[in-house]
């Protein structure tokens, strides 16, 4: 009998595993994939914040930015230099590292093994997997935008969705500045952006909720000249809103799971470790006290996690309204006004908390 099963190995889920195991529970973490950290659907920029959340080392960290600049539809800019700089990782190393701090906290591991369902026991859940049925008191979906535990879980997440879509390209890149291209014609629901890994490479990529690889197309080559040799593909589902209960009885969301993601970037690696850190607590506490309820997890953890991101992700849904609802002439004027308020602008946190 497990304490606690997490699903899912990316960032949130390998952190709840190894915070849970840290506390003395006993945990399986599951992933689907044989191979944890591919594919890679992310472009690895994270604030700040970043170290002190994952526990990380400098390995994975390819990059360093400190400029952002921000194209408006007539193709102008307003650059901004933040405060504090944002960091570009590989990927793949950042997931395997969290992963084996889970492992080495004394989290149980099982690779290619998918959750299927689960049936409530007296006392208890039993876990369908792939790899065989398994018993634990908690279950965490850490499983990603598309959960399968959110759906076996009946809980309802938002239906807002945004195709990523992302190449590694090489060009002629300002290797301490990411660029973020607004437009209709860019990508009429989100933006394309630039992070540069190098002066010579960088992730290029586009959010759109269909024909996302067109738009990509369409801007890459605006950027970068035609014609356009095809770059490595990173791509993938981003979720955005808030999500009305991210716990029922004795199960939790994590991370995308549980939409815990910046609605107007769609960077969700920050938050879903604020979530893991805060989901594991809640496991600790629900074990000791034996209290499974749907009141208490929803007391030490939907309430907790809500109070420190709902206002950031409605924060977030707000500038991402302003962005798109609005006619490109507005953009082009805004950008053109913001330039006054450069100074209130470069002091924003791009976490929005
Ligand atoms: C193109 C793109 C670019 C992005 N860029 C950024 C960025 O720069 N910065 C940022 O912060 N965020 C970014 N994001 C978002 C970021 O990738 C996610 O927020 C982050 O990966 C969420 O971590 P997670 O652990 O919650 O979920 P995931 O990383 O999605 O991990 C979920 C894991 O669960 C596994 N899984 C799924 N179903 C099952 C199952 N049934 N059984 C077992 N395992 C299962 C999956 O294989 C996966 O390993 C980007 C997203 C996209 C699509």
């Amino acid at each position: 009998m497990y304490d606690v099963l997490v699903v899912g190995a990316g960032p949130s889920g390998s952190k709840t595993a190894q915070l849970c195991a840290l506390m003395g529970l006993k945990v399986l973490l599951i992933e689907r994939n044989k191979k944890v950290g591919v594919p890679v659907q992310c472009t690895g920029l994270f604030s700040h914040r970043i170290f002190e959340l994952s526990g990380v080392s400098n390995k994975p960290l390819l990059n360093v930015v400190d400029k952002a600049r921000f194209y408006s539809p007539n193709s102008q800019f307003l650059e901004l230099k933040s405060r504090k700089p944002a960091y570009v990782f590989d990927r793949k190393q950042f997931d395997l590292e969290l992963f084996g701090f889970a492992k080495k906290a004394g989290a149980e591991a099982k690779v290619g093994t998918s959750f299927l369902e689960y049936r409530e026991k007296p006392g208890y859940l039993e876990v369908e997997t792939s790899s065989g049925t398994f018993e634990t008191k908690l279950l965490i979906g850490a499983d990603g935008p598309n959960s399968s535990v959110a759906k076996a879980a009946n809980i309802e997440v938002p239906q807002d969705l945004i195709v990523g879509y992302q190449e590694t390209l090489h060009g002629d890149f300002n290797p301490d500045t990411v660029e973020l291209w607004f437009g209709k014609g860019t990508a009429p629901e989100f933006f394309g952006w630039v992070v540069p890994i190098s002066r010579d490479t960088a992730r290029v990529g586009i959010g759109a909720s269909k024909s996302a690889q067109a738009y990509f197309r369409k801007f890459a080559e605006k950027r970068l000249g035609t014609p356009l040799e095809k770059g490595t593909i990173e791509g993938g589902i981003i979720r955005r809103g808030l999500i009305k209960r991210s716990a029922t009885e004795r199960v939790m969301l994590v991370g995308d799971a549980a939409c815990q993601v910046k609605p107007y970037s769609g960077g969700g690696v920050v938050y879903g470790l604020i979530g893991a850190k805060i989901v594991s607590n809640a496991c600790f506490l629900s074990v000791k006290s034996g209290d499974f309820s749907e009141a208490f997890l929803t007391r030490h953890y939907d309430r907790q996690w809500k109070s420190q991101l709902s206002s950031g992700i409605r924060k977030g849904l707000l500038i991402d309204w302003l962005a798109h609802k609005s006619p490109d002439w507005t953009l082009n004027f805004g950008a053109a006004v913001s330039k006054k308020f450069k100074f209130l602008l470069e002091s924003m946190d791009m976490d929005l908390i």
